[in-house]
């Protein structure tokens, strides 16, 4: 079997090569920025660096694939897509050229990675955790920008499927976390910000950190490892074609709780420190109050549902952006160092 992966030089993406390379998949592992910058390499894999958003350019990358990962979107945390949005909404250009093609060409299966972002905000925004259940997405009120587009491409995959035939299947995937994935740049999602923060202050000396917002902000986060069996379930599972699913942890955090477990994976590995004053920044992008899935069509589904707790996921986090941190700070140290 031949796959294409669509955004293998970032997070998900790079997680999903190395799973279907592990299974003796063959994989054409695709992303528009230089191999330097991917987050993992296969060396296993042929990687492409190439722009989905021209038609041509997609139709090519389809030749001879029998499955489709689309994981390429241009997005990142709230601080980036309230800022962005029509460089999310372009993205959409990149599903359509691919779903065309992949129709035409006859290719068995396509995977397209949705987002809690689809949900109305009118029911995520008083701190009373709704579970979201896929039925909830309309009447439609998404996220401007990110969450419509994704709901737009959720709509592409439905009628390619009922009216093309293409066996479509969609993820609404719950914030993803884990290592090699965005830690700093502005494109970062709240785990890995909180764990370069709380990393960084350990590593040059500070008492403080910033957060986004008074901290009662309510999440929910998923493992890597959770997401990538999540996506190997959903498209082995027939009845699932045409059917966008949440894929999500259901363990709710504040934004607070999150920090809490963050300096405490930070203690567990190398040792106590007194805690971090927090600087709240209520006029920084937060997003909605609460938000959470309801897991009862995955379960019924797969009999399977993401299992990893927050602090078990975190701890591979945080060695990850630790070491990444200490190396940016080290890097600057002997840049700042030869230039005196
Ligand atoms: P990521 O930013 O790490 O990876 C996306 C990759 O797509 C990037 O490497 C980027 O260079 C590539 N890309 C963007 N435009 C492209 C183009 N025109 N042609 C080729 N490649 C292009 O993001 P991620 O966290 O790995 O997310 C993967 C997918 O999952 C995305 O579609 C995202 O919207 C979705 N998603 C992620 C989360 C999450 O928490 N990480 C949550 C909901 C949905």
């Amino acid at each position: 079997m031949i796959a294409l992966v669509t955004g293998a030089g970032g997070f998900i993406g790079g997680h999903l090569v190395g799973r279907l390379l592990g299974e003796g998949y063959s994989v054409l592992a695709v992303d528009r920025k230089e191999r330097a910058r991917w987050y993992q390499l296969h060396e296993r894999a042929a990687n492409l660096v190439l722009d989905l958003r021209d038609e041509k350019v997609s139709q090519s990358a389809i030749r001879g694939i029998d499955e489709v990962y689309h994981l390429a979107a241009d997005m990142g945390g709230i601080g980036f897509i309230e800022r962005n949005r029509v460089s999310c909404m372009r993205s959409v250009l990149m599903t359509l050229h691919l779903l065309e093609s992949s129709a035409v060409a006859g290719v068995k299966k396509f995977f397209f990675s949705s987002s809690a972002c689809v949900y109305p905000s009118s029911l995520q925004s008083t701190s009373e955790t709704i579970h979201l259940a896929e039925s909830d997405v309309y009447p439609a009120q998404a996220e401007r920008g990110y969450g419509w587009e994704k709901l737009y491409g959720e709509m592409l995959c439905e009628e390619y499927a009922a009216e093309r035939g293409l066996a479509t299947f969609v993820a609404r995937f719950h914030n993803i976390f884990g290592p090699h994935g965005t830690w700093r740049g502005g494109r970062e999602k709240a785990p890995a910000a909180i764990a370069r923060k709380v990393a960084t202050a350990r590593v040059v000396g500070l008492s403080e950190i910033d957060v986004w917002g008074d901290g009662r902000q309510r999440r929910t986060y998923t493992y890597i490892a959770d997401c990538i069996e999540g996506i190997r379930r959903i498209v082995s599972e027939e009845s699932l074609v045409a059917t966008p699913i949440n894929l999500g942890s259901t363990e709710v955090l504040t934004v607070d709780e999150l920090i809490d477990a963050v300096e405490a994976v930070d203690a567990d590995l190398f040792g106590a420190l007194p805690s971090l004053l927090r600087r709240y920044d209520e006029t920084a992008p937060k997003g909605v109050a609460s938000r959470a899935p309801d897991n009862t069509l995955i379960r019924e589904r797969l009999g399977w549902e993401p299992s990893t707790t927050f602090r078990d996921g975190m701890e591979e986090t945080y060695r990850w952006i630790y070491g990444e941190a200490k190396r940016a700070t080290e890097e600057r140290r002997e840049f700042l160092e030869d230039e005196e």
